[in-house]
C-alpha cells in the first residue's frame, strides 16, 4: 500500500454522527465517499430493481440482506476513484460483509487502514434522530443541535429539508436493536485485527472530527516509518 493510501471505515450506531463526520473528513482528504444508506436510497428514488427490493427492509428498519449490500459495495470499490483510498459510511454492518469486504482487499492487495468507531449512548441517538432533518442530495441537519440557516431549507442549495421516513420514533428502536445485535460484534473484530480506533460522539461534532483528523494524521506517521 502507497503511504498515502487512506482506507476508511465509519462505524458506529444509526444517528452517531457518521455522515456529518464523513463531510468533514471528506474536505480534509480526498477520498471516494461510499454510503450504503445513501446508495440503497438512491437506487429507491430511481425506483430500481434493487431499490425496490431494499425499501421493504429499510422502512421497518431490518438490514438489507447481505448479497445485495455486498455486491453493491464491491463494485463500488473497483471504481477508478476508490483506487487511492476510499471512506466507507454504514458498511460493514455484519461480519458477513466484514469478511466480504476483507476477501476483496486481500485479491486487490489492499489493506483498511483502520475503523473509526463513533460511539453514542442510545438515549442521545434517538434525540439526534428524532431531529435529523436531511436535504434531497444528502446534506445532514438538525432542529437544534445544526439547523439550518432558514427554517426547513438546505443552506447549499435551498431545497426543502425533510423527515426520513425510517427516522420515525418505532424504526429508531428496531435499527438499534439490529446495530447491537448484528454490527456491534464487528467492535471486537476490528480490535483484535488491531485496526479499531474510537471516538467520543457524544462530544461537539467539531470536537469529534478534530480527534478523527489526528488520529488519520499520526496513521500516517506511523505508515511512513
Ligand atoms: P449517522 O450518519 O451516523 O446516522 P448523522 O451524521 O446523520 O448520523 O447525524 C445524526 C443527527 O445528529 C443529524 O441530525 C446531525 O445533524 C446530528 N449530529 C451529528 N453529529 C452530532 C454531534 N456531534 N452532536 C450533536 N448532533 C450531531
Ligand atoms: P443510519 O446511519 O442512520 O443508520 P443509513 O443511511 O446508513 O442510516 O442506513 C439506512 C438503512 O439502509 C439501514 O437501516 C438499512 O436498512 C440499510 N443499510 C444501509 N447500509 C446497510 C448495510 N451495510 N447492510 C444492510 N443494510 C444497510
Amino acid at each position: 500500500m502507497s503511504s498515502t493510501e487512506l482506507n476508511l471505515i465509519l462505524l458506529g450506531p444509526p444517528g452517531a454522527g457518521k455522515g456529518t463526520q464523513a463531510e468533514r473528513l471528506r474536505e480534509d482528504f480526498p477520498l471516494a465517499y461510499v454510503a450504503t444508506g445513501d446508495m440503497l436510497r438512491e437506487a429507491r428514488r430511481e425506483g430500481s430493481e434493487l431499490g425496490g427490493k431494499a425499501q421493504e427492509f429499510m422502512a421497518r428498519g431490518d438490514l438489507v440482506p447481505d448479497e445485495i449490500v455486498i455486491g453493491i459495495v464491491l463494485e463500488r470499490l473497483s471504481a477508478d476513484d476508490a483506487r487511492d483510498g476510499f471512506l466507507l459510511d454504514g458498511f460493514p454492518r455484519t461480519v458477513p460483509q466484514a469478511d466480504a469486504l476483507a476477501e476483496e482487499m486481500g485479491k486487490l492487495g489492499r489493506r483498511i487502514t483502520a475503523v473509526l468507531l463513533v460511539e453514542v449512548p442510545d438515549e442521545e441517538i434517538v434525540k439526534r434522530i428524532s431531529g435529523r432533518r436531511v436535504s434531497k442530495a444528502g446534506r445532514t441537519y438538525h432542529v437544534e443541535y445544526d439547523p439550518p440557516k432558514r427554517a426547513g431549507r438546505c443552506d447549499v442549495d435551498g431545497t426543502q429539508l425533510v423527515q426520513r421516513e425510517d427516522d420515525s420514533p418505532e424504526v429508531v428502536q428496531a435499527r438499534l436493536k439490529k446495530y447491537h445485535e448484528a454490527t456491534s460484534p464487528l467492535i471486537d473484530y476490528y480490535e483484535v485485527l488491531g485496526l479499531l480506533r474510537r471516538f467520543d460522539g457524544s462530544r461537539s461534532p467539531t470536537e469529534v472530527h478534530d480527534h478523527i483528523r489526528a488520529t488519520i494524521a499520526t496513521l500516517r506517521l506511523e505508515d511512513q516509518l
